[in-house]
């Protein structure tokens, strides 16, 4: 059992539990330490704060993961402690939430082109109120029959490489990371385990403040583990990490409470992020 998850996503992005309900699970599941990373934006902190008044013995530590596209590939950037009140931040965040919904209308356009159509309306019935994505429109996917599986959405149209993918606004890795240390945050590498030349890339983002980088990841195996933990050590980078819980019901999707890092690297983050000013609720 893992006391720590510093990724988990709710239905503000796509995540599919409330922050209450997320509260509710992470409690059960003897998490003590939360962080909520939702896809570029913050508003599922309060109510999780809210509902985690009912539990003591848990504390949610504020997040915000942003995505980049580089060539071939996507990056993205996790923020820990940012400052969610600051208004440039929520600028920056509603500009990229507006920017995801004609990404996902470009996307759902493509796959009309590819015979696969969807409507544009139930995609965004789907996503509800928070921030679009791709997940949104691999489930119109699966609801219409064109796949049987999220997984196979991606697999076939949506992943980076896919037919129906579109890319996002210009944002390189390091414009992430200095926006989360703008807004008083501790920046992190999430997911780099499928990324080339990782070596270079981590002592460029190391020079704009980048602090961590995902290790404990609940797609890798012990092997890349491993791996990755020798990288973080060798760049003094903290070994962060989490379930990336989505809620998504895919078989063996990994549920708070699998895997995460040791409660030492949360309380190194912590001290991280209290050098940095940021808000811790
Ligand atoms: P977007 O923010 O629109 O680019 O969508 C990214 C999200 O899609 C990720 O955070 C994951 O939740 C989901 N995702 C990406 N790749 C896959 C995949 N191969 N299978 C299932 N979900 C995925
Ligand atoms: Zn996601
Ligand atoms: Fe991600
Ligand atoms: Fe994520």
């Amino acid at each position: 059992m893992a006391e720590v998850d510093l990724h988990l996503h709710t239905t503000v992005s796509d995540g599919r539990l409330t922050p209450q309900e997320l509260v509710d699970l992470l409690a059960r599941r003897g998490v003590r330490i939360a962080a909520i990373t939702d896809h570029d934006i913050t508003d599922g902190l309060e109510p999780a704060w809210e509902a985690a008044q009912a539990c003591p013995e848990l504390t949610i530590i504020p997040g915000v993961e942003l995505s980049t596209d580089i060539p071939g590939n996507e990056i993205h950037i996790l923020g820990y402690y940012i400052d969610y009140k600051d208004l440039e931040l929520q600028a920056s965040l509603a500009h990229f939430r507006l920017s995801r919904v004609d990404r996902a209308q470009q996307m759902v356009g493509r796959l009309v082109e590819l015979g696969m159509p969807v409507e544009w309306d139930r995609v965004q019935q789907i996503a509800g109120e928070g921030a679009i994505g791709r997940p949104h429109i691999a489930r119109a996917l699966v609801e219409k029959g064109h796949v049987a599986t999220l997984h196979e959405a991606f697999d076939l149209y949506l992943s980076r490489n896919g037919p129906a993918y579109v890319e996002r606004e210009k944002q390189s890795p390091v414009d992430a990371v200095q926006l989360v240390v703008q807004a008083r945050g501790v920046p992190v590498l999430a997911h780099p385990g499928q990324i080339d030349e990782l070596d270079d890339i981590l002592i460029t983002l190391k020079q704009s403040g980048l602090e961590g980088m995902e290790v404990h990841y609940a797609e890798y195996d012990t092997e890349l583990i491993q791996r990755l933990e020798a990288t973080a050590q060798r760049h003094n980078l903290l070994p962060c990490g989490g379930t990336d819980y989505h809620a998504n019901g895919s078989p063996g999707e990994a549920v708070p409470g699998d895997l995460g890092p040791p409660p030492e690297v949360a309380e190194r983050l912590m001290s991280l992020a209290s050098q940095r000013g940021g808000s811790h609720h």
